[in-house]
């Protein structure tokens, strides 16, 4: 592994792969424990498939399926016993790369002075079991924004260098699924360790294996797979290209970068601010966005204090805090602002869209707001007289 994230030294796929059971997972779990990983994965807990550690694969969420509407997320049972057969769930992997909390420094007093320390806390190498094209797409994004500039952030330069990505193919697009529209799903994107596919049919429950990486190609020769057969290979694939066409969810086919920076005065924004409750739910699920704040504590004596960086908002009020006022006032500055950055000016900054369709914002929006929506009435407005009727 680089000491740095390189997400184009892996790629997609290589050749036809392995083909492996229930016990190969069992085994690919094993194997990446004993290879020193904390393995992280999909779990059904608290009525829903959370990310957590795992310590086999019996934990993974086999016949849970999921149900995803604006403001609504409910599991299913499934009678196919399929694992990976749900959409994305309440978190992302930005939890273990970018953690929501994370000391800075802390500093003690000694006899007359105080001494500082800014040890970073220890963090596992993670393998993260079943990550979604999306939310690939999503990590790459995190990379680039925090260490793709002048300003790097080693601790998560560390944690990412040394995350194992296997990587699961869609084949059951969740309703806010939108992955199509944003060219992030659902086949696996480059970047990952390992790539598989679930197929559950007549032939049994299997999955497709690809080594995409040295490591991933090591990993799969411990496992016990044999090589994949057409029939295993086709069935993947057409259930791959099916979950494309079921997408719950598309963007208006437009540019949306220009749809953003064209309507910055459309009477929607006022609309949507009616309705929002400037939460930041959306900011805190979203796989991309990245934002933080610090927050200075200590204790009553005086002899020990800490700086933490904590996951901050846009929607915040706060946040746009600037020589003791706000910048932006409104519900309606700053959903405008969140928007416009995810689908416009994240172009300006990083190159490419802040959103890669995994729907969470709108499936976790108290009041079931929906970007594809807000983005469709927006291009409506484009396209109508705008002389100032709201879509
Ligand atoms: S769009 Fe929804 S989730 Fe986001 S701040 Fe507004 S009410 Fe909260
Ligand atoms: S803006 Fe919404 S759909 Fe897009 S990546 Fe963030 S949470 Fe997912």
């Amino acid at each position: 592994m680089s000491a740095e994230p390189d997400v184009n030294a892996r790629s997609s796929s290589a050749s036809e792969g392995s083909a492996m059971g229930k016990d190969g997972m069992a085994a690919l779990v094993q194997v990446l424990r004993r290879r020193g990983f904390t393995v992280v994965g999909p779990t059904v807990r608290d009525g829903a498939i959370v990310l957590a550690q795992l310590e086999s694969a019996d934990e993974l969420p086999y016949g849970w399926g999921v149900e995803l509407e604006a403001g609504r997320y409910r599991l299913r049972e499934r009678t196919d016993g399929a694992a990976f057969a749900n959409a994305a769930g309440p978190q992302s992997w930005k939890q273990f790369l970018h953690p929501a909390k994370l000391r800075q420094w802390r500093a003690d007093r000694v006899g007359e002075e105080m001494v500082f320390s800014d040890e970073a806390p220890s963090s596992p190498r993670y393998a993260f079991l079943g990550v979604r094209p999306c939310d690939a797409r999503a990590i790459a994004i995190q990379d680039r924004v925090l260490t793709g500039g002048i300003h790097r952030d080693s601790g998560y330069l560390g944690r990412r260098a040394g995350a194992l990505l296997v990587a699961i193919e869609c084949t059951e697009p969740g309703g806010t699924c939108f992955c199509v529209s944003m060219g992030a799903g659902p086949a696996a994107a480059p970047g990952c360790d390992l790539v598989m596919t679930e197929v559950v049919d007549d032939e049994g429950h299997r999955f497709w294996i690809r080594g995409a990486s040295p490591e991933g190609d090591e990993i799969l020769a411990e496992l016990p797979v044999r090589p994949a057969d057409p029939v295993t290979c086709a069935a993947a694939r057409a259930s791959v290209a099916a979950a494309a066409d079921r997408m719950g969810r598309a963007m208006p086919e437009t540019d949306l970068r220009e749809l953003m920076g064209g309507t910055l005065d459309a009477p929607r924004w006022d609309d949507v601010a009616g309705r929002c409750l400037t939460c930041g739910n959306c900011t805190m699920v979203c796989p991309t966005c990245f934002c933080t704040t610090t927050e200075d504590v200590t204790d009553l004596s005086g002899d020990h204090a800490e700086r933490w960086r904590l996951w901050d908002s846009c929607f915040d009020l706060d946040f746009s805090l600037v020589h003791g006022d706000p910048v932006r006032t409104s519900p309606r500055s700053r959903y405008r602002q969140w928007m416009t950055h995810k689908l416009g000016t994240w172009y300006d900054q990083f190159g490419s869209s802040g959103c890669v369709g995994c729907g969470r914002c709108i499936v976790w929006c108290p009041v079931g707001i929906d970007i594809t929506e807000e983005a469709a009435a927006l291009h409506d407005w484009t396209r109508s007289d705008t002389s100032g009727e709201a879509p």
